[in-house]
């Protein structure tokens, strides 16, 4: 891999506490700006041309529990989940959502709203930070935010979330809740945004009762506002439908569309490569995302090797059954450890002028904090140098 070369010098990279950084770099969202080279490459396949007198209409498919879902788009994602089989769609029901935001409250509302008292929503700390403000930002009554799963011990009922591979730290998980301690009943919101074969192994097609993904960490459209739920209960997907239909009245058709045609020309491509070998390697999506996602943890791994400063979880190796190799985890993000400071977030924003989101955020420990890989090329390099500075 290309990894960056430090000079034979004490101050590593060239850089000593002296140097003058002059602006921060924002690290703290994940916007997935990595893959927009690949989709250059491709734009002028994925274009879709709407007319003024197309897609007027509320209704998509009326005879469909999510009737504002065009057929187009659940057939399109389905066969992405046949593609990549991280899935197992057969027999379930798709809900379209203005992004998996708006499904993960549409799932809160759907497992909630035939409890007296107010749900208790958990998850196993650290968590992803807008699990909670997302549940309580209502103060509805109908659910209230009760923190890290792995300390839950009311004997209430609770809805637990499931991030695999997680967001900040990239972890592989499983509910954590102890039934036997616990008698209550448990609903599981399994958040998938991240099981796709260039962050980590496709190991088992997933066949939990909800299952969210999001179009923002697939293939890095996080602006189309596109996510869905795969649900195995009927009742749970009309509630569901019916949140979408009480706060937006459905999802753009022109987003819908948009990324039918994104999943059709990313599986068309794998398709030509396998069947009649008219695509070349270069264009499958995801192996080459995978080697943009490893190339940057292995030269984040190389710097933070060099430093005392910081410290990265480490991954366990693993067979992907879409890729037929085995290998590491690649998490979007870097939960990094900073052995320097107590406080990790203002360590980065006071010493190296990066801006990166604190453990606390994410119920954790304040030595922690996040910092997206997803950005720039630009960012991530500058992010290297900057850690390379020799502060001692
Ligand atoms: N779940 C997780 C774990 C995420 O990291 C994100 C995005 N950061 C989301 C959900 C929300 O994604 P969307 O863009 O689909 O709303």
């Amino acid at each position: 891999p290309n990894l960056p070369s430090l000079p034979p010098n004490n101050s590593k990279n060239g850089f000593s506490s002296s140097t003058t950084i002059k602006s921060f770099i924002n690290l703290d969202q994940g916007d997935p700006m990595l893959f927009k080279e690949y989709w250059r490459k491709m734009s002028e396949k994925c274009t879709v041309v709407i007319k003024g007198c197309e897609l007027l209409s509320y209704l998509s498919d009326l005879g469909n529990v999510c009737w504002f879902m065009m057929p187009e788009l659940r057939e399109a994602i389905k066969r992405l989940h046949a593609l990549v089989g991280n899935a197992d769609t057969n027999d379930k029901y798709i809900v379209v959502g203005n992004g998996s935001t708006q499904l993960f409250q549409a799932a809160l509302y759907a497992f909630s709203s035939s409890s007296d008292e107010p749900m208790n929503v958990i998850a196993a700390s650290p968590y992803y930070s807008e699990y909670e403000e997302q549940t309580d930002i209502l103060h509805s009554g109908v659910h209230k935010w009760s923190g890290d799963a792995m300390k839950y011990d009311k004997n209430e009922a609770y809805i637990e979330v499931v991030t695999s591979p997680n967001n900040p730290d990239g972890s592989i998980r499983g509910p954590v809740v102890n039934n036997k301690k616990c008698e209550s009943e448990g609903k599981l919101i399994h958040d998938l945004a991240y099981y796709w074969p260039h962050y980590t192994p496709i190991t088992h097609k997933a066949n939990h009762d909800l299952m969210l993904f999001t179009f923002s960490k697939c293939t890095g459209h996080a602006g189309s506002r596109i996510g869905w739920a795969i649900v195995k209960d009927k009742e749970i997907a009309k509630k569901m439908t019916k949140f979408i239909q009480m706060s937006s009245i459905g999802v753009s058709k022109e987003s819908q569309i948009r990324v039918a045609k994104i999943i059709e020309v990313l599986c068309d491509i794998y398709e030509n490569f396998k069947c009649s070998g008219s695509s070349k390697e270069t264009e499958l999506f995801f192996e080459l995302s995978k080697c943009l996602m490893k190339e940057r943890w292995e030269k984040l791994r190389e710097v933070i090797k060099q430093s005392n400063d910081f410290s990265l979880p480490k991954f366990p190796k693993a067979y992907c059954n879409f890729t037929n190799e085995s290998s590491e985890t690649y998490p979007a993000f870097a939960w990094l450890k900073c052995n320097k400071d107590d406080d990790c977030e203002s360590y980065l924003e006071k010493k190296l002028k990066i801006l990166a989101r604190g453990g606390t955020r994410f119920g954790s420990d304040p030595r922690y904090a996040r910092v997206s890989l997803l950005g720039k090329a630009e960012d991530f390099e500058e992010f290297l140098k900057r850690l390379s500075i020799d502060m001692n």
